[in-house]
Order: C-alpha cells, then structure tokens, then sequence
C-alpha cells in the first residue's frame, strides 16, 4: 500500500525545460539586437547542443557560446544575453498541467508527499514557492542535506527517515531512470517513471510505473 509519494523535482513538477526553452529564446533575440549577425534557430540550436555538452545547469554558457562562435566574447552581447535570460528565467516557471490537481487530490487521499531533489536547497525551495507547491510537501531533501545525489541511497534513506515509512510503503516519481527509479528501486521503494518530463539519455531500468501525464498517479494510488 502506497503511504506516501516522494517526488523528483526538476522535469517532475516543474516544466523545466519550457522554461529553459523560453529563456534561451529571449536570450538568442537580445543577442542578435545587440548586434549578434546569426539566425535565431540557429544561436538556439548551439545553445541547446552545449547544454548537452556540459550540464543544463552550466553557468558560462553564454560566453562559451560567443567564444565558440564569434572567436570572442563582446561583453555587450554577453551581457544583453544574461539580462533576457535572467528576466525570463525569473518571471516563467511553472509546474506541469494538472500538477497542482493532483497533489491536492492525493493529499485529499490521505497520502503523504515527500520531495527529493538535486537541486541546492536554496534553489528547490525556491522554484517551488514560487510555483506555490510548497505547502503540500512535509518533507523536502536536497542536495545540502547529504551532499549526494541519486542515486545514492543517501538521500533516500533521509527522506525515509522523516517520513518513518518502510520503504515498501513509498512510491517515487521521477523522470530520470538512471537516478530517481535505480535509487528508489535499490532502497526497496515502488517506483514510477515521469515518462512526461523525460528528454532523452539512459533508460536503463524499468520502474513499475509509467506515467504520460501526471494525473494518472491517481490510477495508481486507488
Ligand atoms: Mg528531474
């Protein structure tokens, strides 16, 4: 019996990619305003391409973009560049359609909602105050709390700890197989892949769930 539900938090609950998306996009436009001679799709493209390179939390992006392409960095496009995206970035984040329906259906249900995310503790906190989610999760480990990430059980065993549940009794939703279902699946946890949210990479576990949309967690949990 499902007692209660641990969420991954980037791709699970938040749209992260859209907002991604959407940044990058305000970025490409202020780069070609401040003087950038480039196709738009084209600047996107090579974005995109380096975040796949080195991490979608990469901090430089921009100037190994310029440098990449341009053999330097022009601080005024660099910084026309960081101002679109941060604005962007700042104002766009929202969860999933249906995210916050479910959440207060299962709570309605009874069942307990956990998070446990990579993210610094500041940041995931963070995105979910801003997406006004935060009143539904009891318990919230990040990163800061162990300082491992999935799928080290490290993080798992904290939240199972705080939820004092056997972990039999804990469904983890996630939309990286390699880190959120392994981890859970080694804990001894159900587990359930956010197919949804998931971009591309490994699939090299099977979790005993699949969801499309984050409403049919309520199939699952009767
Ligand atoms: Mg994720």
């Amino acid at each position: 019996m499902i007692k209660a539900i641990i969420f991954d938090l980037d791709n699970t609950l938040t749209d992260f990619i859209k907002m991604k998306r959407l940044s990058v996009e305000a970025a490409a436009s202020a780069m070609i305003d401040a003087g950038l001679d480039m196709k738009a799709e084209r600047i996107m493209r090579k974005l995109f391409k380096l975040y796949d390179q080195l991490g979608w939390e990469h901090q430089t992006i921009f100037q190994k973009f310029l440098q990449e392409e341009t053999k330097t960095i022009d601080y005024r496009i660099l910084a026309y560049a960081i101002n679109a995206y941060r604005r962007v970035r700042v104002g766009f984040l929202e969860p999933y359609p249906h995210v916050i329906a479910t959440l207060q259906k299962l709570k309605e249900k009874g069942i307990t909602l956990a998070i446990v995310s990579d993210a610094p503790k500041i940041q995931a906190w963070m995105r979910l105050s801003a997406m006004k989610i935060d009143y539904f999760f009891d318990t919230v480990v990040t990163f800061d709390d162990t300082k491992q990430k999935k799928p080290s059980p490290k993080p798992f065993e904290v939240a199972l700890k705080k939820l004092r549940l056997p972990p039999e009794d804990c469904l983890m939703v996630g939309d990286m197989p390699e880190r959120d279902i392994m981890g859970a699946k080694k804990m001894g946890m159900q587990t359930c892949f956010a197919k949804y949210g998931h971009r591309k990479g490994k699939k090299i576990v099977k979790a005993d769930y699949e969801l499309n949309d984050i409403l049919d967690l309520l199939k699952i949990v009767k």
